[in-house]
Order: C-alpha cells, then structure tokens, then sequence
C-alpha cells in the first residue's frame, strides 16, 4: 500500500471553474503540502482548457485530463474514462459533486464518478485494479444539506479566488456572480466551523460489494 506519502486526490468536475468554485482552496491545501492533485474536466474547449490550465498551475496541481466535449454531453458513456483516470491517477479519494446539485450535469457528473469508482476497483477486470477510499461531494449553487466535513481554507482563499479570476470567460458573467458566490459561500461555511473561511464536502462511500476482495474478508468488525 502506498499509504500516506503517496497519498493523491483525484478531482472530476463537469466544466472548467467546477474545481476552482467547489474544492479550489481545498486543491491548494493539499498541494502545499506535498499531496499530489490530478483534475478531470469532463467538458471544455481551447478557450476554456486554457483558462482550466493557468487555474490549475495556481492551486498546484499535478495533472490536468481535459477533454473538448460539450457541455451537454455528459453520459454514462463517460465511466470508462473516469476509470482510466482512477486507474493511472490511483487516488485515495475522489472529490466530485453531489448527486444532490439541482445542475443536471454536476449530478450526472456525480454519478458517472460514482459507477467509475465502483469499477475501478474490479480485481477480476483490471489488473492494476484500484480501491478508491472514499468520495467528497463539493457545493456550488446548491448547498449540501448534510455536509460531513469543513476544511479551513482561509490561507488559501486568496489564491482559490485569484485562480477562479483565471476563468475569464465565467467570472466575467452576470456582475462577477462567481466571484461573489465563492466569497460568500466560503465565509458561511468558516463561520460554521469557526475559522474564517472553509469548503464543505458531504462524504459517499464506495461500495465496493462482492466477495473477489481480499478487503472485504475479514475476521471481526471492530
Ligand atoms: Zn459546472
């Protein structure tokens, strides 16, 4: 087991602004210490991707998967691709959105993760077969009504915002509304955890169901 030095996040977001506006001082957190974090956008373009990438160089991260498809073409047909990711990533968490946001495809996005994570882990299929630990759901318009964990971003705050300022073509819409989403939603969630600023994640855990695990033979329960 790689355990804790090697320990990666992989991020799977729907657009480009998804990583930066749900989990971007959460990114940086961890890639100030050390702690590799590889992003797949599911959707993009050339304007766009490059926005993603110049976002991605301020948060730290290791690996961008980009990809040109439209926004509305995010399907089940995307599993396979998430899989590859996990299985050449080999994160020991995933963070994605929550199959609770009201936009379709941050939803879907969340559930096509979901089904990859599950996958992924199929020692029978694949050889380098690969256990996920655990998945975190980020917010962006629609807020978690049960959210399990606040990390404290507020040393990160300012270069999250300065990396979501890279996405020109978005923050520039509506009178800097994600903008103002972010610093809103970022001083609710310190003020629920008593820091400054925080992002909130709800928790899934895989299933990872069946009997070809060697993880899931086990001798007692606590
Ligand atoms: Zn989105």
């Amino acid at each position: 087991m790689g355990e804790q030095k090697d320990a990666s996040i992989l991020v799977v977001v729907a657009h480009p602004d998804d990583e930066t506006l749900g989990a971007g001082g959460t990114i940086r957190a961890h890639t100030e210490q050390s702690k590799p974090v590889d992003v797949l956008c599911m959707t993009g373009s050339d304007m766009r991707n490059k926005e993603l990438q110049a976002a991605g160089e301020k948060l730290g991260v290791r690996y961008l998967y980009l990809s040109e498809r439209d926004d509305f073409a995010i399907g089940n047909s995307l599993i396979h691709e998430v899989v590859g990711a996990i299985l050449k990533s080999q994160p020991k968490i995933l963070i994605t959105h929550s199959t609770s946001d009201y936009n379709r495809n941050h939803s879907n996005c969340a559930q096509i993760v979901f089904e990859a994570v599950e996958w992924a882990s199929h020692s029978t299929i694949f050889e380098n077969a690969h256990r996920v630990e655990r998945i975190y759901n980020m917010e962006i318009n629609t807020l978690l009504s049960r959210p399990n964990v606040f990390v404290n971003v507020t040393k990160q705050y300012k270069i999250a915002l300065s990396a979501l300022r890279e996405h020109k073509s978005q923050t520039g819409k509506s009178d800097d509304y994600y903008l103002k989403l972010y610093d809103a939603r970022t001083r609710l969630r310190g003020v629920q955890s008593e820091c400054e600023r925080a992002e909130a994640f709800s928790i899934t855990l895989p299933e990872h169901a069946g009997p070809f695990y060697p993880e899931n033979h086990v001798t007692s329960l606590i």
